[in-house]
């Protein structure tokens, strides 16, 4: 789970899944912007990669779109649960590499 990098308190799985949906990461404690740091972010677009593995396996079977629909939603709510634990939080925003 995520610690906030300001006041040092970790995040709670449902905290970290609302923050998703907000522009602004801000510690549901202190009230600080935080930013997704660096090293988290390269985890996070690998993560996000993952569903594409689905798509050669999808010419290989011939799916139909919806289908792979039906394959692509639950493994990104998948990887929505999974993020609040590769998450790693920094004060500043820092640069991709
Ligand atoms: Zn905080």
């Amino acid at each position: 789970m995520p610690t906030c990098q300001n006041c040092g308190k970790k995040w709670t799985w449902k905290q970290t899944v609302k923050t998703l949906f907000r522009l602004k990461k801000c510690c549901p404690y202190c009230g600080k912007k935080q930013y997704e740091s660096a090293s988290s972010r390269r985890r996070t677009s690998a993560f996000l990669l993952i569903p594409l593995v689905l798509l050669p396996i999808n010419a290989w079977f011939e799916f139909s779109v919806g289908m792979v629909l039906l394959l692509a939603i639950p493994l990104y709510i998948i990887l929505l649960g999974l993020y609040p634990f590769i998450l790693k939080l920094s004060n500043e925003m820092e640069p991709y590499w």
